[in-house]
């Protein structure tokens, strides 16, 4: 039985455990758990310390390592993988498409105990050097491989269909598809003159996630890939597709979770959301961004940060970790680091006002403000989301009680000495 199932007889361990970790009342965890609204990662090979998401909890970080046809360093992508951990992501997805490909993701496996997702269609496409030429057969076992090796969640393109292509065939966009999934997808459809098997056979693929509990994340192959591109009718045709999908998921016992855009404006992004909810019926939603420019490229860690934290007062459950590389080179170790921790800035913002977490995150706040009205330098450089940047700036300032920026005028210091007040 997967969690699900057994979630729909009463509470089990995997519930226990995240209310324990959230704060939230198991029973309250057990019910958003059956409608669909909270997944909780964990393949039933139990390598990972199960992680929650979805309303109610903690908004999450996800980070993307992993080789590519032109970088392969077994040991980078694992490095990598670990500082992404130890500055705060919940979880890693493995995308690598160089090198050996099995033994890197079992080495991302063991070197953390995050839940780990990856994009099963990589492999099947690493295999050949004409898209056309994969089966379907190599889809689905690639598939099965990356459940049976432990990871925890998988993106699977399954909403690339005849109707979204046509959608994309029909519209006028800047960018055409730029999801990598969505792309290998597409390119074997049209060149094969075929539905996409991930869809058609969606049954198989059900059966495949229940045998190992593996959570489907229903990935945007029609994702926008420039602010003129977002929500257009490939986008929502594909949501429309997905949402009927996640009911399948349901109703199968495998639990999901629906990703989104992309580049989205700022003043699209509240729509985006609400329809991922709505035509989802509440599913946890995974963005990629949004980034709210195209015109940052070295800066993208924050005009994703910027678009996922609005995008999280609306209902985004989970953000996916954009680098300052992006769209420029693959991240290296520095890059992978800034880009968690400005994710988790986003991710604390949201938790500031989401349902749920708001007097646990407003209690961590006003810590590190009681340690700034004492001038407890030493206490505020520990709650800071990233200690050891803070502590380095600090550094600069020579005083001992106040900082550089006012010195002796430090305001604080002088209201603190104001008894009167
Ligand atoms: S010196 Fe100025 S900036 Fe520094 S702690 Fe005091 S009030 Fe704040």
């Amino acid at each position: 039985m997967t969690l699900l199932d057994r979630a729909r007889t009463g509470i089990t361990d995997e519930i226990r455990y995240i209310s324990d970790k959230e704060g939230i009342d198991a029973e309250v965890i057990r019910s958003l758990l059956c409608k669909g609204e909270i997944v909780i990662l964990q393949n039933n090979s139990k390598r990972a310390e199960p992680v929650g998401v979805g309303r109610m909890l903690s908004t999450k970080v996800n980070v993307n390592v992993g080789t590519s046809t032109s970088s392969s360093s077994l040991e980078e992508e694992v490095e990598k993988a670990r500082v992404g951990v130890e500055s705060g992501a919940d979880t890693v997805m493995d995308l690598s498409t160089g090198g050996d490909l099995d033994l890197i993701r079992q080495s991302i496996l063991r070197a953390v105990k995050t839940p780990v997702g990856t994009v099963p269609i990589y492999q099947a496409a690493c295999k050949h050097t004409s898209i056309a030429d994969i089966s379907s057969d190599e889809m689905f076992n690639a598939l099965r491989k990356h459940c049976k090796d432990g990871v925890d969640f998988v993106t699977v393109h399954a909403g690339v269909n005849r109707k979204s292509l046509e959608a994309l065939r029909s519209s006028n966009r800047m960018l055409g598809v730029v999801s990598r999934g969505g792309a290998i997808t597409a390119a074997w459809m049209l060149q094969n003159d075929s539905e996409n098997p991930f869809y058609s056979e969606f049954d198989y693929l059900l059966e495949i996630l229940s045998e190992y509990d593996v959570v489907a994340s229903l990935g945007d192959g029609m994702r926008p890939g420039c602010i003129d591109d977002s929500s257009d009718r490939p986008e929502f045709t594909e949501l429309i597709t997905i949402g009927e999908l996640v009911e399948r998921c349901r109703r199968a016992g495998v639990q999901s979770m629906v990703e989104g855009p992309g580049h989205v404006p700022l003043d699209e992004i509240e729509t985006s959301v609400k329809a991922m909810k709505y035509l989802s019926n509440g599913a946890p939603v995974y963005l990629l961004g949004p980034l709210v420019t195209d015109l940052a490229p070295g800066y993208d860690h924050f005009t994703a940060a910027i678009g996922g934290a609005i995008a999280g007062i609306h209902g985004a459950d989970f953000l996916c970790v954009t680098t300052p590389s992006e769209h420029l080179a693959l991240p290296n170790r520095e890059d992978i680091r800034n880009g968690v921790i400005v994710t988790r800035i986003a991710a604390h913002a949201i938790d500031l006002v989401k349902e749920g977490q708001r007097e646990r995150a407003r209690r961590m706040d006003r810590e590190i403000a009681k340690a700034r009205r004492d001038l407890n330098w030493q206490r505020q450089l520990e709650l800071a989301i990233d200690p050891e940047h803070a502590r380095r700036i600090h550094s600069r300032s020579k005083e001992s009680d106040v900082c550089s920026i006012c010195g002796d005028l430090c305001a604080i210091k002088t209201m603190n000495e104001t008894d009167s007040l």
